[in-house]
């Protein structure tokens, strides 16, 4: 299995009346870059394309501050479809994409789906080396800037920043320096496409207390929050060490309808916090990613409290409410 280690450019719409924002595209791909890395992760070769913009016709100022990409020099390049066709058949057969962040295999796909492409294969995985970074030489929630992380490394500065194709090496440079066991435990998942279905579901367990230990689960879509939250596939907390079904502690919780909490007991293990977070899909659905992780007392307690104060602020507000004439 090959590695292709992946960086795109993206343009927007700068908001003005003649440039306001595409319905299904609100970052169009104007530059792919990316290095094929074989299993021992020697170089295999690379590919690099400068995209034709077909709907935002104005450089971004962010866009423009962060490359050094001009308009004149996209309009040399290819449209994003043929582009994009070719990147799909240099990948190969079998391989798995790296990236820097969670968001390039997301906005590959919505630019695949905006031309009518066919998608990436379901489910799609990939690894994310600026998660991996951070859970192996920080606290797995910092996230560091590709340039932090080449100077971290001591990796020689070739080439400048926010080009695709150099930031595609530096991104192979970084991926050659990490623990590849740890890359391939915690494997990311990307929402572009639901599960079409139950039986589509993703569960997956990341289980190495070295690092961080807990599970993710991702729901089918559904036509409201509410139904989300009546689903017992998304409100269930098993116990990702004995898969026994946890009886809860404190039943799912929220005080923005996007963001619920739960606590959970097992037998065995202790006690496991629980978060869902609801989210709207480009196709207008709602779906769940739940995280179970276990925890302490301490773990515990904090879940506790954000309970009590939630219920604190709710009274109050109802308080108010009635003595509103
Ligand atoms: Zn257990």
């Amino acid at each position: 299995m090959n590695y292709i280690v992946l960086d795109l450019e993206w343009n927007q719409s700068e908001c003005t009346s003649e440039d306001m924002p595409v319905d299904g595209l609100p970052f169009e791909i104007i530059e792919i870059g990316a290095v094929k890395l074989n299993e021992n992760r020697e170089y295999e070769g690379e590919f690099h394309q400068v995209i034709t913009p077909q709907v935002y016709n104005h450089m971004h100022h962010i866009t423009g501050e962060l490359t050094s990409i001009t308009m004149k020099e996209l309009q040399s390049g290819q449209a994003f479809a043929t582009a994009c066709e070719s990147f799909i058949n240099w990948c190969g057969d079998d391989f798995i994409f790296c990236t820097w962040g969670p968001s390039d295999i997301t906005e590959l796909q919505r630019n695949m789906n905006y031309y009518h492409m066919p998608l990436l294969p379901y489910p799609v995985y990939y690894y994310d080396l600026q998660k991996i970074f951070s859970l192996i030489y920080e606290d797995g929630k910092a996230r560091r800037s590709l340039d932090y992380v080449v100077n971290f490394f001591n990796i020689p500065l070739s080439e400048e920043f926010h080009r695709a194709i150099y930031d595609a090496r530096y991104t192979a440079d970084i991926f050659k320096k990490l623990d590849i066991e740890v890359v391939k435990t915690y494997f990311s998942i990307d929402t572009y496409q639901l599960p079409a279905s139950k039986k589509e579901e993703i569960y997956a367990v990341y289980d190495d207390e070295k690092y961080n230990s807990y599970s993710k689960y991702i729901s089918r879509g559904f036509e409201n929050k509410l139904l989300v939250m009546a689903d017992k596939s998304v409100t269930t907390t098993p116990c990702y060490r004995c898969l026994r079904k946890l009886k809860k502690k404190i039943h799912w919780f929220s005080c923005n309808s996007r963001i619920y909490y739960c606590l959970s007991y097992c037998p065995d293990h202790g006690f496991m916090k629980g978060k869902i977070r609801i989210k709207k899909h480009d196709n207008g659905m709602y779906f769940a990613t739940r995280i179970l992780k276990l925890t302490d007392e301490e773990g515990a307690a904090k879940i506790y409290e954000r309970q009590a104060e939630i219920r604190k602020k709710r009274r109050e507000k109802r308080r108010r409410t009635a003595a509103t004439p």
